[in-house]
């Protein structure tokens, strides 16, 4: 430790033991220090690794616009009345006029309620230091470790950081809203295939079926299985407006995780994404060198490069020797 401020940024062993005890004001200030992504968080967040491997998690993505923050708040109050514990993890709620508006309604709701089985954190750190996936997934940790039994992540479907955190989940749902033009929004995202479930969301509305119709019809060519497992990608039309569909997509998604627990699937998408994290934070990590490098080693070979005295292939190499010997 330097120095006070360093002294102040280490979480102490008592925050983690207070997090693992479920106290609210310490899950959130853990987050909080992940979310900064200082180094001297490293040390808790392991600690706190250790203690996950129980929640549930699951991936909510699609385009804005599509009512996944409608619907993540009945969802997550649906979840609360079987007595289970939720979190929800809101991913760049960025819009102040749909997530952002609607999430500080619902943080203010459970803080009314003063539910301890309920919280929300919305991770708004894009363009910031550190990565938006290590972060989320770090705040993914901390509730698991925490005991909350589902832990909800609400991505929007664009984007490969969103892709990298969806894929972090056991379940993922992707929304579909009718209305957002002719084509299954999930297509246009490039998302289709990642998904466990199907909603089409707004089945309030007369244009739904066509869009519950079309995402069928999809099913039926081929992309009804999700990955390799013999899971059937069910289609679920909700209203959060009219409260119809919501039990139908938490039953869906408790026999997803039952799925995954008696077929054995369960282990290997363990391994699929912890392999997954490890690369992405491998990349982050390489990436973070490369700009403290940047007016140093990176100049030189890039000088070499342009004379072409090097490669970009052993430029590379170059360079990682050179990380490699700081370790
Ligand atoms: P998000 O951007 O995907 O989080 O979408 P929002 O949850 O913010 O919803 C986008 C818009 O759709 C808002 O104007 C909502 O009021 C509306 N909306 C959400 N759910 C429903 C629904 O079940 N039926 C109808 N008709 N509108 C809905």
């Amino acid at each position: 430790m330097k120095g006070p401020d360093a002294v102040r940024t280490v979480p102490s062993l008592d925050l983690i033991d207070r997090v693992a005890a479920a106290d609210i004001g310490a899950i959130a200030r853990m987050i909080t220090r992940a979310e900064a992504g200082q180094n001297e968080c490293r040390p808790a967040l392991a600690e706190i690794y250790k203690r996950t491997g129980r929640a549930h998690i699951v991936g909510i993505t699609g385009v804005p616009g599509s009512g996944k923050s409608t619907l993540m708040g009945k969802l997550t109050s649906s979840i609360r009345e079987t007595g289970r514990k939720v979190a929800v993890v809101a991913i760049d709620p960025s819009s102040p006029f749909s997530g952002g508006a609607i999430l500080g309604d619902r943080i203010r709701m459970s803080e009314l309620a003063g539910d301890k089985g309920i919280f929300i954190r919305s991770m708004a750190t894009r363009g910031a230091l550190g990565g938006l996936a290590r972060a989320s997934l770090d705040a993914v940790d901390v509730l698991d470790a925490a005991g909350f039994d589902v832990i909800l992540i609400e991505t929007v479907g664009v984007g490969q950081d969103e892709v990298d955190i969806v894929q972090a989940a056991h379940t993922t749902v992707v929304v579909s809203a009718p209305g957002l033009g002719d084509d299954i929004q999930a297509i246009k995202a490039g998302i289709l295939e990642i998904a466990d479930i199907h909603v089409v969301s707004k089945c309030d509305r007369p244009d739904a079926n066509r869009t519950i119709t079309d995402l069928k019809g999809m099913m039926t060519l081929g992309l009804s299985l999700s990955g390799a497992t013999n899971w059937p990608v069910p289609v679920i039309a909700t209203s959060a407006l009219k409260l119809e569909g919501v039990s139908e997509l938490l039953q869906s998604i408790d026999q997803h995780w039952a799925f995954l627990e008696t077929s054995g699937e369960l282990d290997k998408q363990k391994k699929r994404i912890a392999e997954r994290r490890m690369l992405k934070t491998a990349e982050e990590i390489l990436r973070d060198k490369f700009q403290e490098h940047r007016d140093g080693k990176v100049s030189t070979l890039v000088e070499q490069m342009i004379t072409h005295e090097t490669n970009p292939y052993a430029a590379a190499k170059d360079l990682l020797a050179e990380i490699r010997m700081e370790k």
